[in-house]
């Protein structure tokens, strides 16, 4: 576990997971000012995690938290704000878009993508839903909704895609982004097809992401960005590339979902296949949002007809 200061206003609570499978852990931040606080995201909410951030508050005891602002109700952000709410008696905040998603822990809505065959990790994950849907919002908050932290600033801006209301937070006097999983320090963020997420508000988001005046990209997961408009760029190439490349398959008479897959993945683990054709439905749901193709039945048996 680790304090890392980003700027003197911001810091990050890391906590190392050792049964997290992926590389980087969720990342949760303090920021704050004059006495006040309020974090970014809460984290996991097993024993060990709130533990350890209830070290780093009571090493900062003196910042009276106030909210618990959440990027998006994935349980990997989500399933530790309730503990810390109890703890502290901060108040959580999300996007008003985003609510009946965090109170529906039923919804498999691409936090992560768990095979059928591990069924013991599949349990886990719902459990975490539900410790995350104990966190009903004390304020759902809409687009450009500004949050005062002593004498600084947090900007809601409502930045749909890899969830429909999901929220990067702006702290214009830092000129910090956060960027919730729509921007992650490393990789590229899984972007689930409606109605859970969306291809076409994603594109949308990135675009006014990068309009944002910020020095320092802070994401959901892995190391903060330096230069965050060129690493937005590099994003919104590489989804253009992805969609230029599907349109030349359906061009060349490919016309169902699980042969794009193929074609675009061809060495993939089967453990990732339903991760790669949602990724793949996100884009034909795209192609459809703009009139270019019809899409037939469901999930992995989708058919592509030309429009
Ligand atoms: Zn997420």
């Amino acid at each position: 576990m680790a304090q890392i200061e980003i700027t003197p206003h911001i810091t990050s609570f890391h906590v190392e997971l050792e049964w997290f499978k992926q590389p980087y852990p969720p990342n949760v931040f303090l920021i704050k000012d004059g006495g006040q606080g309020v974090l970014i995201d809460a984290g996991f909410g097993d024993d060990d995690s709130f533990k350890q951030r209830m070290e780093f508050l009571e090493a900062n005891s003196d910042v009276k938290l106030k909210y618990i602002m959440l990027t998006h109700h994935h349980y990997d952000h989500s399933s530790g704000a309730q503990k810390l709410k109890e703890a502290t008696g901060a108040e959580i905040v999300l996007h008003v878009d985003e609510e009946k998603w965090l109170l529906s822990p039923q919804e498999e809505t691409g936090d992560f993508d768990i095979p059928e065959d591990q069924k013991e990790l599949r349990k886990k994950a719902q459990e975490w839903r539900e410790m995350a849907a104990k966190a009903v919002p004390d304020m759902c908050v809409e687009d450009d909704a500004v949050i005062k932290v002593g004498g600084i600033t947090v900007h809601c801006l409502h930045t749909p895609g890899h969830t429909a209301g999901h929220l990067c937070f702006y702290v214009p006097e830092e000129k910090v982004l956060f960027s919730g999983d729509n921007v992650l320090g490393v990789g590229t963020a899984a972007i689930p097809p409606p109605p859970s997420g969306s291809m076409t508000q994603y594109v949308a988001s990135l675009h006014r992401m990068k309009t944002v005046d910020a020095d320092l990209l802070v994401p959901g997961h892995g190391p903060v960005v330096k230069e965050p408009q060129r690493k937005i760029q590099e994003l919104i190439e590489h989804r253009e590339q992805r969609e230029a490349q599907i349109v030349g398959l359906l061009a060349d008479g490919r016309d169902d979902v699980k042969s794009i897959v193929k074609a675009i993945y061809p060495e993939l683990n089967k453990h990732l296949v339903s991760m790669a054709t949602g990724q793949i439905l996100s884009h034909l749901h795209k192609l459809q949002d703009e009139g270019k193709v019809t899409l037939e039945g469901k999930g992995p048996d989708t058919k592509v007809v030309a429009a």
